[in-house]
């Protein structure tokens, strides 16, 4: 364990909470999970004085919270362990049976956020709803991540920012997988470059664009609603509205990573393309594509991943087969079955996998589980409301 003597701190928990006569969602904005990436705490702070100064009614309750108020503190990403990375099902479960008196730095920043989440689910007068925002050591457009439910898909849509499907796939215990599987809806804004304050507004604009998609604000009374569609529009000109994650680099401290310079978040990449070295030598592209959230900092277990644009027509035909319930139907294709112990698994063959294309399964709302003796099982996402 690192000993670290940390600074007195300046930041609160709570940002501001606003709570609307009429019942609704609860909202919960959170800001800086990761203590370098503060700029949604300034947008969320902004949000709620304007909500407050004039006194605009809402339906339904926004809570917004700072993440890791130590890390914030020393303005690094974590202090021991990456907070958005601890959320797995195991470690919430370990954390809720060990003594709090021995929480390592981000273990007690855990233990307040999972009561505040709790307290949420007790006590919500509608969905609970959790906007996490984050920014990125490389520049580039603003994007969402999310689970790929149609529910959230149709919100995520109104963001007016390309969704990113697939990449909480590869990324294990972050806070939009813990909040999927305990029946919330979450979505993650990334705003752009860390210290850009472009992502400032692109956050604010991202937090009054959920307030109307999910309607706890009637469009025509956001402030600057036209505004902020607008700005967001603007930055994402000409890309496409939904990507699904090919291909994740990851790396650890002794693989000596360095991304090559001057990439930014969806910039095209061509197959073979020189990205970066680690000490095995050259790091390539192996297929075209875009490249997504290029390391330029230290702490990080993600190099780089590569997208790929989901075509509009894939996507409709996606949303049409899930409306018709066809993924039941899943387990009679050729190849494919059911898992022995959980009706929610289906297990296929790597090579049925690779005739299908695994996107069929994830268009169709399975996500990968997990692989085992040339097999891959796919979980069914859970439905949330
Ligand atoms: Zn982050």
């Amino acid at each position: 364990m690192t000993a670290v003597t940390l600074p007195a701190r300046t930041h609160d928990r709570f940002i501001g909470k606003v709570h609307g006569d009429a019942p609704g969602p609860a909202l919960i904005v959170s800001g800086g999970i990761h203590g370098n990436e503060p700029a949604g705490i300034v947008a969320a702070r902004r949000v709620v004085a304007h909500l407050q100064e004039h006194a605009i009614p809402l339906r339904g309750d926004l809570i917004a919270i700072a993440g890791n108020l130590d890390a914030l503190e020393m303005g690094w990403r974590f202090v021991e362990t990456d907070l958005n990375r601890v959320w797995t099902t195991a470690r919430v479960e370990a954390l809720r049976a060990s003594d709090p008196a021995i929480d390592n730095a981000e273990q007690r920043q855990q233990r307040e956020l999972l009561g505040i989440f709790e307290e949420q689910q007790r006590t919500a007068r509608g969905e609970v709803v959790i906007l996490d925002l984050h920014t990125t050591s490389a520049g580039g457009p603003p994007f969402c991540l999310f689970s790929d439910t149609l529910a959230n898909r149709r919100i995520a849509m109104k963001l007016g920012v390309p969704a990113i499907l697939g990449l909480e796939e590869c990324i294990d215990g972050t806070l939009l997988d813990y909040s999927t599987k305990t029946g919330m809806h979450a979505f993650v804004v990334e705003g752009g470059k860390h210290d850009d304050e472009a992502s400032e507004d692109y956050h604010e604009a991202a937090i009054w664009l959920t307030l109307v998609a999910l309607g706890m604000l009637p469009p025509d009374t956001v402030p600057r609603a036209s505004d902020c569609r607008a700005r967001l529009a603007e930055s994402t000109k000409g890309l496409p509205r939904a990507l699904e994650v090919s291909y994740r680099h990851p790396v650890d401290e002794s693989d000596n990573f360095v991304m090559r310079r001057g990439y930014v978040g969806f910039q095209p990449i061509a197959r073979d393309e020189h990205l970066a070295d680690d000490r095995s030598g050259a790091i390539r592209a192996r297929e075209d594509g875009r490249i997504l959230m290029p390391l330029y900092q230290e702490l990080g277990s993600d190099g780089f991943f590569v997208i790929r644009e989901i075509r509009p027509f894939w996507l409709g035909v996606s949303t049409w087969a899930r409306t018709l319930g066809l993924p039941r139907l899943v387990p009679l294709l050729p190849g494919v079955r059911r898992h022995a112990d959980r009706a929610d698994w289906i297990v296929v063959s790597k090579q049925i996998v690779r005739f299908y294309r695994s996107e069929v399964f994830h268009l169709l709302g399975f996500r990968t589980h997990h692989e085992v003796d040339g097999n891959i099982v796919f979980a069914r996402r859970r439905r949330v409301r």
